[in-house]
């Protein structure tokens, strides 16, 4: 028997009020945003009319279709004759007053807010003049998913679609408000406690990945996920069996805070435990934990922009648009990725960095 939630009903309620605020915000940002525009193109005439002295002016980089939260950017460019990568600037208005940059080695901007996927603009023009940067937020990336319950404890199907659906309300909060920028449309839960194979997958291990998929279901081009009674000897334990996968194993007593984890591996993301000094238990990619809650802006960049994450090499959700491949645990910053710690707001406490 399937239920098909057609948006599901992921606690929206909590989501769409402030929706419905962002919406407001959102419009007032477009309005002041095109109210620019619209001087835009004499607005370089305006810049380099207050600027006696050209070449002092104060870029700028304005906000398009923002959700109404705090917008920050890593800025590229050349300042002084000194190149410059990913220097932080956080506003809640746009435009956002920047550093007078110049071209230098990597001239770009990336853009993080709640509720909207990891924004990129490359091959920024810096002029030793006003210059005026747009960054238009797409709009939150809406990935389908699949949820194959084979073990419900005390053969109680109801208890655990309650149980998954608030692993998944969880997993829709961090990933919104840590400015992933994902939720989830359509959310498939298919009750597959009598199929005759079911008892062959109550305890999961990834050898049985192959089984559990040809014997119980996998719905193409999503994400499944199956929800059993133990994964690997463990009532508590997920897994999805590598990284950059497009499986989760969830064992039936996991805390709600696991399954945001395992997307995690599936979105190309690796356990940072090994680097303390930036990561502890309450990062979502920790191995171990019950109190899981933040991802860095080095992780949500990785997570959209890796050619292993299921959001690309599955879901597709940024057609055209180059990778950035930058290392799972890297802690050096590129001109091309951020390093994997790199935070605008502080994680708990994690300062921004
Ligand atoms: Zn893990």
């Amino acid at each position: 028997m399937k239920k098909l939630y057609n948006r599901n009903p992921l606690g929206k309620s909590l989501i769409r009020s402030t929706a419905l605020l962002i919406g407001v915000f959102a419009m007032s940002f477009a309005s002041f945003g095109q109210g620019n525009s619209g001087n835009g193109g004499n607005g370089g005439n305006g810049g380099n009319g207050n600027g006696n002295n050209g070449g002092s002016s104060n870029d700028l980089v304005r906000i398009f279709n923002g959700s109404g939260s705090e917008v920050g950017i890593m800025v590229d460019g050349k300042v002084k004759r000194t190149n410059r990568d990913d220097d932080a600037y956080l506003s809640t208005t746009s435009p956002i007053t920047v550093d007078k940059y110049v071209s230098g080695n990597s001239n770009e901007v990336i853009a993080f807010t709640e509720n909207r996927p990891v924004q990129l603009v490359t091959n920024v023009n810096w002029t030793s003049g006003l210059d005026t940067v747009d960054v238009t937020f797409d709009p939150e990336n809406v990935i389908d998913v699949t949820i194959w319950v084979v073990y419900a404890p005390n053969g109680d199907f109801a208890a655990q679609e309650a149980k998954i659906l608030n692993d998944m309300l969880t997993t829709t909060n961090y990933f919104e408000a840590e400015r992933l920028g994902v939720e989830f449309g359509n959310v498939t839960i298919v009750d597959a406690t009598n199929d005759p194979d079911a008892a062959t997958y109550y305890d999961f291990t990834c050898s049985l990945r192959n089984g559990i998929q040809a014997d119980i279901g996998e719905t193409p081009g999503q994400i499944n996920v199956y929800y059993t009674r133990t994964v690997d000897g463990g009532s508590a334990r997920g897994q999805a069996c590598s990284i950059g996968s497009d499986f989760v194993a969830m064992a039936a007593f996991t805390g709600n805070e696991l399954l945001s984890h395992e997307f995690g591996h599936d979105f190309n993301l690796v356990h940072p435990d090994n680097i303390t000094q930036y990561f502890d238990r309450t990062n979502i990619m920790h191995s171990a934990s019950n109190t899981r809650q933040w991802l860095t802006e080095g992780q949500t960049f990785r997570a959209t922009f890796q050619s292993g994450s299921a959001l690309n090499f599955l879901y597709n959700v940024r057609p055209g648009i180059p990778f950035r491949n930058c290392g799972g645990t890297s802690t050096n910053r590129t001109s091309s990725c951020p390093e994997i710690q790199r935070r605008l707001w502080s994680d708990g406490t994690f300062p921004s960095n």
